[in-house]
């Protein structure tokens, strides 16, 4: 069973709201410690371990600032990451490039950053030396192929447009090493999502320790880590069992004794690049329930919409849900509880048992610190919230404000006004 709390009682929630009005995503910096150590603790027999945390799942400067002091990395995918991880203090082999379809201006920031770069296809090695020159280490991402039965979010290996197949992984590790003189490597895959079967992550394991042999014993390349990727699942139901990470470690602790240790690889490093495992549980949507609909069934309208938290509707994914003050209450009415965006999927919930909720009520939307707020969108021209975080000493502060109406048209070229005064 995993446990769904809200670090806020009523009343302090209503203090919170009174100073930052509903909608915003709150984040609890303790759960994200905590989060964060678990894995530093199930790796620590490691020579070297480093959790890069991938950026894309909580895409906010205090966030990635908070978890480097920790002793966190960042996994970036784009240059707008990049540049977060670089205001954020995170430094040169912290950071990590690993990106799919790659414009030539991220590899160019990535160097330019001294960033480890992670290459999807052997193609890009060559696009990679004529935008922005070859690095000094770099690494490559596995895809296994038909090795691993994929589930609904990632899919197959096979129709999955990430990495590269094994004999173009071991001729791109050649090309680099004779042809290009690069003489520090890593070894990436990336093959879970959100996934809590133990067995799927010591299978990762598996499969890039025994590649990690056949580099040293094909080419003589010893490479000086492997990372494991991220797709650690979280409980988004109540039901549902939270992974042991203590347990995958020693698992895989085992496999790196039987497999590396023998071959002279016990030196190398382990990294993991979790988005969801680390902020996933640490954040909640907060909304104010602003109509009540009775028609062909009961409808919750509230303040949010999909545009703040797009997971239910883009992939029917579970969010708990509780209401301020009536967590102790019997769940014993059944709503769809909506947004109000012009789409009849935008829906947090459907047919949720709750407990009878009244106009004004606080909506509590459980796990959305990883892919929440990251995912926000304009469409119908709603508008991205706040984004707060709860310190350890119970202090809030606001990480991101709520967007205006003047944001949303700053980019628009026409000639009149719709809203005065625009920022420069
Ligand atoms: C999205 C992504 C991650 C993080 O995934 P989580 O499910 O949040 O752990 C890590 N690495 C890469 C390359 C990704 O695309």
């Amino acid at each position: 069973m995993a446990e769904k709390h809200f670090p806020l009682n009523k009343e302090q929630l209503e203090r919170v709201i009174a100073k930052y009005p509903t909608p915003f995503h709150l984040y609890d910096e303790r759960t994200i410690l905590n989060n964060l150590k678990a894995f530093q603790q199930a790796f620590a027999w490691a020579p070297a371990y480093r959790e890069q945390f991938a950026v894309k799942a909580l895409p906010n400067p205090s966030i990635i600032k908070l978890l480097h002091e920790h002793g966190a990395g960042t996994d970036n995918s784009s240059l707008a990451e990049l540049y977060l991880s670089e205001v954020s203090g995170v430094k040169g082999e912290e950071i990590l490039l690993t990106s799919n379809d790659t414009p030539a201006d991220e590899f160019q920031k990535a160097i330019e950053l001294g960033a480890i770069i992670n290459l999807d296809d052997i193609s890009h090695i060559d696009f990679l030396e004529k935008n922005a020159g070859l690095p000094n280490i770099i690494c490559f991402r596995y895809n296994p192929g038909d090795l691993v039965d994929g589930n609904d979010i990632i899919g197959k290996p096979t129709e999955a447009k990430y990495g590269l197949p094994h004999d173009q992984l071991i001729e791109a590790y050649r090309i680099c090493k004779e042809e290009k003189g690069i003489r520090r490597f890593g070894l990436h895959t990336m093959v879970a999502s959100n996934e809590r079967r133990k067995e799927a992550f010591l299978l990762t394991a598996r499969l890039v320790f025994t590649l990690a042999n056949e580099l040293k014993d094909k080419l003589g390349i010893h490479v000086e880590f492997v990372n494991l990727g991220g797709g650690f699942g979280i409980p988004y139901r109540p039901e549902e069992e939270p992974l042991d990470i203590a347990d995958i470690g020693e698992g895989i602790h085992q496999l790196y004794d039987e497999m590396m240790v023998p071959n002279g690889l016990g030196d190398v490093a382990i990294m993991t690049e979790c988005g969801r495992a680390i902020t996933g549980t640490a954040g909640w949507l907060v909304s104010t329930v602003i109509h009540e609909k009775k028609t062909y069934k009961d409808y919750i309208g509230l303040d949010s919409c999909m545009a703040n938290l797009m997971r239910p509707a883009m992939y029917g994914a579970y969010h708990h849900i509780t209401i301020s003050g009536k967590e102790n209450e019997p769940c014993d009415h059944v709503y769809d509880v909506t947004g109000s965006l012009c789409e009849n999927n935008d829906k947090f919930a459907i047919d949720r048992k709750l407990p009878k909720i009244d106009i004004g009520d606080r909506l509590i939307i459980h796990d959305t610190g990883a892919h929440g707020s990251a995912m926000g969108f304009n469409y119908n021209g709603k508008l991205w919230c706040a984004e707060l975080l709860l310190h350890t000493d119970g202090s809030i502060e606001m990480i991101r404000r709520p967007e205006t109406l003047n944001d949303y048209f700053a980019t628009l070229c026409f000639d009149g006004s719709l809203m005065k005064p625009l920022k420069a």
